[in-house]
């Protein structure tokens, strides 16, 4: 492995500047944030629009990593590391995983197409694991940087490589076709999404098929327009339901909740039974069969493991746990590079100090037991998990290799002894292999409460931050507003995320939201938009940094400090221009200089306004009069009292309506959370926050009869209701009640009927096919929060800050 990553080091295009006895390398990483990297590691320092690898390069140095793969060499690292020198690193990383693929000869199947590419794969795995050693990206790694980070993972004891390509455009799949250089071929479902990267379904199917240029087989789905598209030399392997002319002819029927295949592949004709009845999940299933037939299983094999298939959650979960834990759930795949993967996850959410592992046998590695538990602690070691929870009869065999480690031979014996053990106020991570069922475990350690959830994307959040960083001018800072409980979304669990993510500062209302952000281990300087008075101790004592609005809030915040004998305390100055809510106006800013002139009690962090219209391009005269006016008042404060503070005016409208008034920081708020103002904006971010709920009860009535109080509905006709537990006492405002609203069921609008109780609602579901227990959705993707805020007469900002408490926040990435 170490021969095979510098062999393909050294194939990349760069200039080389070190010595070659610090070259003992085992893996690749490109987050300066991992606790992964050390002397083993070569670190390619990416540059994103808004980020800079390249600013970490001390920092990795000193602990320890000694290659990098850089544009250039930061001044004060020369001679201190190894480094490759390249044109970009983006580039390089993909030469890098393209030179290290090539050294393996075994199978590799790449799988691309719009939708059921990370089901197939995981499927896939599961369908050949039992014969083969199989390395597959770790959950959706199908990107231009996922792709080459899941190449690297190959080692010696492969032989079957199972890799994902997604493209959002043009132009891209070549690099992943020289990366991955799939044998075998799969195209999965081509429905829409992404279709606003290519000018037509036909170009977008062109640019998908790329991948398949030098495999020895294409598997699909067989139907004329993609027939039409594909390339003659390549040899296909078809499938369809209603073409003889494909290779395997498939019929389908439903029995009870499977579903019977029966399949005729030249001379061989089988029934095969899975578990699933959906559409896609059908689709997906074939893609598998196809391969195990290209594989030539006998009818046996394919029907005995073709139904075990198993539903695939494809995401990491945090949930509240008992006794204050929080708990990451990753309760179905256990593999080395997932385990890295996840506890990258664990660090960069860890709520509390310490932090737990359960831990499954490892499956599928590639390595011999013995090395591959070796290798498992050195990263459990070097990502200072506090205990280790074994569960397995093979991880109990190297309870020695932990520290801190209890195991046990199976996920029964671990429950039977769940009440002995000691869980609170510690972050555990729970990760298994499927056969383990570790949903059981997760489901003890889970905080219970009612179903009805509020859905937290974290990845959405990630992507909208980035998108509006990029729209800064260089150096230009952020501050992340997460007052009221961020917008509703989660106020501890996003601060965390934005601390990952290295943001400046964040921004709170009130001093006791910033104190339990302080309390959860929030280090990013937190500014509070409204403080009182008194609240100033409060604040000292937890370093927040108030906003300063007026001479009194002053005098009063300096009397304080003063008694405490501070120096130089950060605070902020906001200033009047023509909001009228707070802030100094301009015939107090002679006092307030007088006041402040040659102060050492306190010190001017940043001087802000906030404009009253930045969304409303009709007032954009006014909003030019506010940034005139702030000019003029910051400028005059900075030259009078001789200070260099950042200045802010912008939120998130203004961060896109005027690009030129971003002064030293901006204030983003609701563009992180998924929402815009502006419609075309709002299409180029991503929602953040699903409020799902279930079905409790379902029952017919006929007509004539009402539902609910007040009788405000009365059927006309046989009607189907169905009771959903939410109501105005969780958020869902009354007038979107009585045919008005609606929620979404599978994708079918079913109407509220009747007046909004407070803890539940009734929808009209005639016609819908729907069953109790069954999953709605309230607002998110469709119907958005922009939507729904709009029927209603108010702004996105009111619906998703009245999702009430009581509402359990889950997050996922
Ligand atoms: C809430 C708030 C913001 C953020 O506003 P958005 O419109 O959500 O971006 C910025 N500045 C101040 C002073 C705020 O109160």
């Amino acid at each position: 492995m170490s021969q095979k990553i510098l062999n393909s080091l050294q194939r990349i295009i760069a200039k080389y500047i070190g010595s070659p006895e610090r070259t003992n390398l085992d893996s690749v990483s490109i987050d300066s944030r991992s606790l992964q990297n050390g002397p083993q590691t070569v670190f390619f320092a990416l540059v994103g629009v808004h980020s800079d690898a390249h600013l970490y390069i001390k920092d990795l140095i000193a602990n320890g990593v000694q290659n990098f793969v850089v544009t250039h060499i930061p001044d004060d690292c020369k001679e201190k590391a190894n480094f490759y020198v390249v044109e970009n690193t983006l580039t390089a990383l993909q030469q890098f995983a393209s030179n290290y693929r090539s050294l393996f000869e075994f199978p590799i199947i790449g799988l691309t197409g719009s939708n059921g590419k990370t089901i197939v794969k995981e499927w896939l795995n599961f369908l050949l694991s039992p014969d083969y050693n199989v390395i597959r990206s770790p959950k959706s790694y199908n990107s231009q940087i996922g792709v080459p980070l899941s190449v690297i993972a190959i080692n010696e004891k492969h032989n079957l490589g199972i890799f994902e390509a997604g493209i959002s455009t043009r132009s891209e799949m070549d690099k992943l076709e020289q990366i991955i250089k799939p044998t075998i071929g799969i195209l999965t479902n081509i429905g829409t999404a992404h279709d606003e990267g290519f000018a037509s379904t036909e170009e977008k199917i062109i640019e998908k098929l790329k991948l398949f240029e030098h495999a020895e087989v294409l598997i699909y789905h067989k139907n004329k327009s993609i027939d039409a598209l594909i390339n003659p030399e390549i040899n296909s392997f078809s499938w369809s339901f209603n073409d003889k002319s494909a290779s395997v002819f498939v019929s389908k029927k439903s029995v009870l909740d499977k579903t019977v295949l029966n399949i005729e592949f030249g001379k061989n004709h089988f029934e095969i039974k899975i578990p699933f009845q959906d559409e896609a999940s059908v689709e997906n299933a074939i893609s598998c069969l196809m391969v195990l037939l290209y594989f030539e299983y006998d009818a046996a094999t394919i029907q005995n493991r073709m139904e075990l298939l198993y539903p695939v959650e494809m995401r990491l979960k945090v949930k509240n746990g008992i006794n204050n834990c929080s708990i990451i759930d990753d309760s179905y795949s256990s593999d080395f590079q997932s385990l890295k993967i996840a506890l990258d996850f664990l660090e960069s959410q860890k709520q509390y100090k310490k932090k737990t592992v359960i831990l499954s046998d490892i499956f599928q590695s590639g390595l011999a037991t013995e090395a591959l538990y070796a290798k498992v602690s050195e990263l459990i070691i070097s990502n200072k998990i506090d205990r280790v929870i074994g569960i397995g009869e093979t991880i109990s065999v190297f309870e020695n290799e932990f520290d801190n480690c209890v195991t046990f031979k199976n996920t029964a014996a671990f429950v039977a002894d769940f009440e002995n053990m000691d869980f609170g106020n510690e972050t555990i991570l729970i990760k298994g292999a499927r056969s383990f069922q570790f949903e059981e475990i997760v489901y003890l350690l889970e905080e219970k409460t009612h179903e009805t959830v509020l859905e937290i994307n974290l990845n959405a959040i990630s992507y909208n931050l980035n998108f509006f960083k990029s729209k800064l001018k260089p150096k230009v800072k952020i501050m992340v507003m997460v007052k009221a409980f961020g917008y509703g979304n989660g106020g501890l669990e996003i601060a965390k995320l934005l601390e990952y993510h290295k943001v400046d500062y964040l921004g709170v209302a009130f001093a006791d939201e910033g104190i339990s952000l302080k309390n959860g281990g929030i280090q990013v300087p937190i500014m509070v938009l409204n403080p009182e008075n008194t609240s100033f101790s409060a604040i000292i004592q937890h370093q927040l940094e108030p906003e300063i609005y007026c001479l009194k809030g002053l005098y009063a915040f300096l009397k304080i400090a003063k008694q405490k004998n501070l120096e130089y305390f950060p605070i902020h100055i906001k200033l009047d221009t023509g909001m009228h809510r707070l802030g100094f106006e301009e015939n107090t800013i002679d006092e307030l200089i007088a006041a402040l002139k040659g102060n050492t009690t306190i010190q001017i962090k940043s001087i802000l306004s906030h404009m009253a219209t930045s969304d409303d391009l009709e007032h954009m005269d006014f909003a030019h009069a506010q940034i005139a006016l702030f000019e003029k008042l910051s400028s005059k404060l900075m030259s009078e009292l001789q200070i260099n503070p950042l200045r802010h005016i912008l939120n998130t409208s203004g961060i896109s309506n005027f690009p030129d008034s971003q002064y030293d920081m901006v204030r983003l708020g609701i563009g992180l959370y998924g929402v815009s103002n502006d419609a075309e904006e709002q299409k180029q971010l991503e929602n953040v926050g699903s409020l799902k709920s279930v079905i409790s009860q379902i029952r017919a009535i006929g007509p004539g009869e009402s539902v609910g109080y007040g009788r405000r509905f009365v059927a006309e006709k046989p009607t189907k209701i169905a009771t959903i537990p939410i109501g105005y006492a969780d958020g869902i405002s009354r007038g979107w009640g009585n045919g008005l609203g609606f929620v979404m069921i599978k994708g079918t609008k079913a109407y509220i009927v009747g007046s909004i109780c407070m803890d539940m609602l009734m929808v009209d579901v005639t016609g819908i096919e729907c069953k109790e227990g069954d999953s709605i959705l309230i607002f998110g993707e469709n119907p958005t929060v922009s939507f729904i805020a709009e029927k209603l007469n108010t702004i996105p900002y009111e619906i998703l800050t009245s999702v009430s408490q009581r509402v359990k926040r889950v997050f996922y990435r």
